[in-house]
């Protein structure tokens, strides 16, 4: 059988820790047998960030930018323990966050559905996938405690000098507190961009919510700018995929979710999204399960998983001991990487091995193989938990039958 073939490269970022050992092995087992690999590849472990003064990191954002897609793997965010442990020249910024905003993008978060693992809503029988808007409100606040006695003012100053004041509160009565918080209407067009992009790339109905029945400028210019952007560059697209968009109270969304079947995308301001996406998370089960693409508003690309390193089985690893670390998030960030590939090179086939690599992958979860995370959760009478390798090996044994 001959292997599929490329035309662009895909960008594949290299990451840290027990991630970056399951990386190695999902590319000979599951992906090397089959595709032709044409990667750039870029090694964002922390060693070549520190030695590169992070470099490599904007290197490969800016690699993303040209080529289209991305897939990358966990990457260690530096604290100070790790200054020490890698000697680091620098308390390096997250990777994640440097290509972020590089590709000004949006992370959406989307869990595995898999038999057997049911969410905590069991009426939660399609994927409901969380974009956040990670700019802004008040995650870029500017807070003050007030004395009693004292007036608290919001001041605009124009370019001119001219100044707009609006009072917060008088505070005579009582000491208290203030907070200032902005955003941008770019960022705010960016957003939208973004998740109407990732609604026709999934072929979902997306919904955001905000509060625009109480913050009448602030919330309601978000709502505007969804609307404008939506009516004048993708009403028409959304129509002939038979998809919709729409926009409702957070309350309300809320209580949709809750009583939906899932299969929609929701869009969260910043605070929102924070919150939310650990609730609807929490409720699908395993971290191990859950995927994370960034998309910029001009429709690039970057796949991983949603989790971290794994720290603690990648120390039990360098032992030499077995770990039953959940790959599935990993293997699909490259199906959903290679797929994406395939339908902007438009190879049929590549598209294909990603259905089936993913198909693969569930199948042997179904049936009742994997690792310990899931075990857990699963409600299979005739589950196994296995390592890592027994995993992997399952699946490349069910890809090979497809
Ligand atoms: P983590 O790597 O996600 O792991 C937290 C815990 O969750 C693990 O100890 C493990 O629990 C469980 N877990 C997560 N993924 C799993 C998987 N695939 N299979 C089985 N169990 C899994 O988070 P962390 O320990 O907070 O962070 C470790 C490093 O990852 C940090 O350096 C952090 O900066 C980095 N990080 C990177 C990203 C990213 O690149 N996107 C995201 C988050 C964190 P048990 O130990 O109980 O088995
Ligand atoms: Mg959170």
């Amino acid at each position: 059988m001959s292997k599929i073939t490329m035309k662009t490269p895909l960008v594949e970022m290299d990451g840290d820790e027990m991630t970056r050992v399951i990386w190695k092995m999902i590319k000979e087992q599951l992906i090397e047998p089959y595709v032709e690999l044409k990667t750039e590849y870029y090694d964002l472990g922390l060693e070549k960030r520190n030695e590169t003064d992070d470099r490599i990191t904007v290197e490969s954002a800016e690699a993303t930018k040209k080529y289209g897609v991305a897939v990358k793997c966990a990457t260690i965010t530096p604290n100070a323990a790790r200054m020490d442990e890698y000697k680091l020249k620098q308390m390096w910024k997250s990777p994640n966050g440097t290509i972020r905003a590089i590709l000004d993008g949006t992370v959406f978060r989307k869990p595995i559905i898999v038999k057997g693992i049911t969410p905590f809503i069991p009426t939660w029988t399609k994927p409901i996938t969380i974009a956040r808007h990670a700019y802004g409100d008040i995650y870029k606040n500017t807070e003050l405690k007030v004395p009693e006695g004292a007036k608290a003012e919001i001041v605009v100053t124009d370019r001119y000098g001219n100044e707009t004041r609006a009072l917060i509160h008088d505070f005579s009565g009582s000491a208290g507190i203030v907070q200032g918080v902005h955003n941008l209407d770019r960022s705010i067009a960016s957003f939208a961009r973004s998740c109407f992009e990732f609604a026709l790339s999934e072929h979902e109905s997306i919904w955001f919510a905000s509060k625009d029945t109480i913050s009448k400028t602030y919330d309601h210019r978000f709502k505007d700018i969804f609307a404008e952007i939506f009516e004048s560059e993708y009403k028409a697209k959304f129509d002939e995929a038979g998809i919709e968009y729409f926009y409702t109270l957070i309350d309300d969304a809320v209580a949709r979710i809750i009583r939906s079947e899932g299969g929609v995308i929701w869009a969260c301001k910043n605070y929102d999204g924070d919150v939310m996406s650990d609730m609807v998370a929490t409720a699908y089960g395993s971290l191990g399960l859950m995927t994370s693409v960034l998309i910029s508003p001009d429709g690039v690309y970057e796949y991983e998983a949603a989790h971290g390193t794994v720290q603690r089985h990648y120390y039990k690893w360098l032992k030499g001991e077995k770990t039953s670390t959940n790959p599935v998030a990993t293997i699909f960030a490259w199906s959903g990487a290679l797929r994406k590939r395939g339908e902007l090179d438009d190879i049929p086939a590549l598209c294909d091995y990603a259905d089936k690599l993913e198909k693969a992958t569930v199948g042997t979860i179904e049936s009742g193989i994997m690792t310990g995370d899931m075990a857990a959760l699963s409600k299979l009478e005739n589950k196994r938990s296995v390592y890592t390798e027994e995993f992997l090996g399952a699946i490349a044994e069910r890809l090979k039958n497809l």
